[in-house]
């Protein structure tokens, strides 16, 4: 019989991961709040769980992909959660962008209940999910990251441990905030190209084969010259990763001038009504500050 893995949290991302783990031949049994998420788990051909304790059933491996630390906490630790049903030695990997001081509380707890635990957030977007391209960047002990390094090959191509507990977490909120500011940035050239009359396109089409060229500029500069921002990675998530950046700052004790920046164009993004719009929308904010 097929090894069984839990999915909780089956949104634009875990829907296909949780595929990308059936068609590896995984038994994948998924639950989510939302039931039509569940309903894309059952034509991928995995298993849908009514309960969370139902998921956890039987499972050796147990994989949660939620939007926010209080999604991960009430997942995990609450009433009806992951660690009430858990059987002693399962693996619970928490592949969701959360805060690093979250990922440390359910591993400690984690630990009590005889679970091993992984934070393992990933970059790659929609695309990398689907076609199992992700980055995933793994916080844990050693030995249970090699444990579990075969199914983050069914789900991403560079997949690299960087520390202990929360590292992976850490290093996510690094990324984020060089995303952000990369949008911000390739938003910036397209309102000067565009006011100053050059065609843009030209414009970023030269841009990208330059030092100047980047993975936003390679996958978002056709979209974002024709201002369509359909998630995506929504603003309201990439708000949620700035905060995380600028305490996991605080807490570091350093400083991020163009960070903080960046933030706050992502806060004015969701002021301005966009934050279920995609993360590349903040072109408009750097427009209505120009006045077009
Ligand atoms: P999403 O909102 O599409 O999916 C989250 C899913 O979790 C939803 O289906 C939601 O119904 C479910 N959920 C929420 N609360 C729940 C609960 N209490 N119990 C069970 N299910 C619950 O978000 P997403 O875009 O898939 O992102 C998931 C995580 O991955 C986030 O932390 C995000 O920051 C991160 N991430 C997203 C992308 C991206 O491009 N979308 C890329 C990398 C990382």
């Amino acid at each position: 019989m097929a090894r069984k893995i839990g999915f909780i949290g089956l949104g634009i991302m875990g829907s296909h991961m949780a595929a990308n783990l059936v068609r590896a031949g995984y038994d994948v049994s998924g639950y989510d709040v939302v039931p039509a998420s569940v309903e894309k788990l059952l034509q991928a051909g995995g298993k849908p769980a009514p309960t969370i304790a139902e998921a956890v059933a039987g499972a050796e491996v147990v994989i949660t992909m939620l939007p926010d630390s209080p999604q991960v906490a009430e997942v995990v630790l609450g009433a009806g959660g992951v660690l009430e049903s858990a059987p002693a030695g399962l693996l619970l990997i928490d592949m969701s962008s959360i805060a690093p001081e979250t990922s440390l509380e359910v591993a400690r707890v984690g630990a009590e209940h005889g679970v091993q635990v992984l934070d393992a957030p990933v970059s790659g977007g929609e695309q990398g999910a689907i076609k199992a391209s992700l980055s995933i960047m793994v916080g844990g002990e050693a030995d249970v990251f090699e444990t579990a390094r075969p199914i983050f090959e069914d789900l991403g191509r560079t997949i690299v441990h960087v520390g202990g507990h929360g590292a992976g977490q850490t290093v996510k909120a690094a990324n984020q905030l060089m995303v952000a500011g990369i949008i911000s940035l390739v938003s910036e050239a397209i309102v000067l190209l565009e006011a100053s009359g050059v065609d843009g396109e030209r414009g970023l089409e030269v841009l990208a084969g330059g030092l100047a060229g980047n993975r936003i500029l390679d996958l978002k500069a056709s979209t974002m010259l024709g201002r369509e921002f359909a998630p995506g990675f929504r603003i309201d998530l990439h708000h949620k990763d700035m905060g995380i950046a600028l305490s996991a700052a605080r807490a570091a004790g350093v400083a991020l001038p163009v960070t903080g920046l960046v933030a706050q164009l992502v806060s004015a993004a969701r002021a301005m009504g966009h934050g279920s719009l995609d993360h590349s929308a903040l072109l408009k904010v750097v427009e209505e500050l120009s006045g077009r």
